[in-house]
């Protein structure tokens, strides 16, 4: 037992604890928003693996299709548990609120704390699934990981977040000090492409399809999705055409070849769903995104069509796995849930603001308030209804 207050101490782009309270509030929210958005009668997968579960999009994937389709979950994720006065990790905390309301709501959940890329952590996954579940009608695919210990060679790839060919010079925000700047990020070596490739390409989600395929645990119609971003073009020399874009590429190939897989043998399949940019623990950490995302946000925001984690999921499970829905995707066979991001108004302004953006317009042009709130939220911290002054439980497990 260990009661405390809990203030929020950050470290550049992370915070360094969470706050378990806040974090449940956090997942209340989302669980809200499901039950407002849920169409009436909608029925869709029923037994559901989502690796990378525990916050950002993975963890609104897991809420979506437990609260909309009744879904019984298994997360997998790796988070740090409490220990003595020193709190959890915030997807810790995420996943005890989840599991507990899930229970509360009559809902089987289960969550596995482990390296996902780790050969012990699929075969603990799989004797879970078949001890509990049984075969699954959609596994998610959302990790977003800095390194990768390779299962077969022990070698140990970090990836890096570069540009490819030439430096990318341009702006970038401090987040805690508000100021702009100049940033520089210079080009990768070779290795460090291929580095970044082994730990966010196909290679570990093929490896988790093909060990549950080998035994039996995918059922009939069985799916499988990954998470991917592409972003206009003010982000790519970092994102899409850095080394970031080079593993990205890669996973969307995997998709293909995994869907031709598993089309044959189950009638089911594999995609690829770009998602729109959001605040994340992992999208916080790019250089340029926090920038972009404080000038998204209050465009997004004045055209009425601004969505979190949780409403891009719904949009996910209601209008593409549902029952009776067919999977939308454009002509390179991704789903794109950025749509609304894209839109060329949208994107037409932010350029416009991304132009003129400087220190001594920042806090007035863009959100960066509602961006830096909307991180601290990913960490349980300035959530509406938290008594931040009063004790709280922290160490509170699985
Ligand atoms: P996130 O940081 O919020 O979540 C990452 C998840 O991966 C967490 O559950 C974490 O515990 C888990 N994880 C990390 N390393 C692990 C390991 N070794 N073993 C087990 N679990 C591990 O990230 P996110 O932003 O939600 O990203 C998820 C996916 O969505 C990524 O593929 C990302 O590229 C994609 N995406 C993100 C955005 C965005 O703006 N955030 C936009 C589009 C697509």
């Amino acid at each position: 037992m260990s009661e405390q207050i809990v203030k929020q101490r950050t470290r550049g782009f992370i915070c360094t604890n969470a706050h378990p309270e806040g974090c449940a509030q956090r997942v209340q929210q989302q669980i809200a928003i499901v039950e407002q958005l849920k169409p009436a009668g909608i029925a869709g997968p029923k037994k559901v693996l989502i690796i990378g579960s525990s916050t950002g999009y993975g963890l609104a994937t897991r809420i979506a299709t437990a609260w909309g389709f009744g879904a019984e979950t298994l997360g997998v994720f790796y988070e740090r548990p409490p220990q003595g006065k020193k709190t959890a990790s915030a997807g810790y905390y995420n996943s005890v609120a989840f599991e507990h309301l899930a229970r509360n709501r009559g809902l089987s959940a289960s969550s596995i704390n482990g390296d996902a890329f780790s050969t012990e952590c699929k075969q603990q996954t799989i004797d879970q699934v078949r001890s509990k579940m049984g075969a699954l009608d959609l596994v998610i695919y959302s990790l977003a990981s800095p390194r990768r210990i390779h299962p077969a060679t022990g070698e140990i790839y970090n990836s890096a977040l570069k540009a490819i060919d030439v430096p990318y010079v341009g702006k970038t925000v401090d987040i805690t000090h508000g100021t702009v700047d100049e940033v520089e990020i210079p080009t990768a070596s070779d290795l460090e492409i291929t580095a970044t490739t082994a730990v966010m390409g196909g290679e570990d989600w093929r490896m988790w399809i093909d060990a549950l395929r080998s035994e039996n645990l995918l059922a009939e119609g069985a799916r499988t999705l990954a998470y991917s971003y592409i972003g206009p073009e003010l982000t790519w020399p970092i994102y899409r055409h850095g080394t970031i874009g080079v593993a990205k590429e890669h996973l969307e190939q995997t998709a293909r070849s995994i869907h031709a897989d598993l089309k044959t043998q189950f009638n089911g399949g594999a995609w690829v769903s770009v998602n729109k940019a959001v605040v994340t623990q992992a999208s916080a950490a790019i250089p340029v995104v926090p920038l972009y995302l404080s000038l998204l946000l209050p465009v997004m925001k004045n055209k009425g069509i601004h969505e979190g984690v949780i409403e891009q999921m719904c949009r996910l499970a209601f209008n593409h796995l549902a029952e009776g829905c067919v999977v939308l995707t454009d002509s390179r066979n991704l789903i794109r849930l950025d749509d609304l991001e894209m839109r060329e108004d949208v994107q037409a302004e932010v350029v416009q603001l991304w132009k003129k953006v400087s220190t001594e317009n920042v806090e007035k042009i863009s959100d960066i308030a509602g961006f830096r709130r909307e991180f601290n939220n990913l960490f349980g911290f300035d959530v509406d209804g938290v008594d931040y002054d009063a004790t709280t439980e922290t160490e509170i497990f699985l």
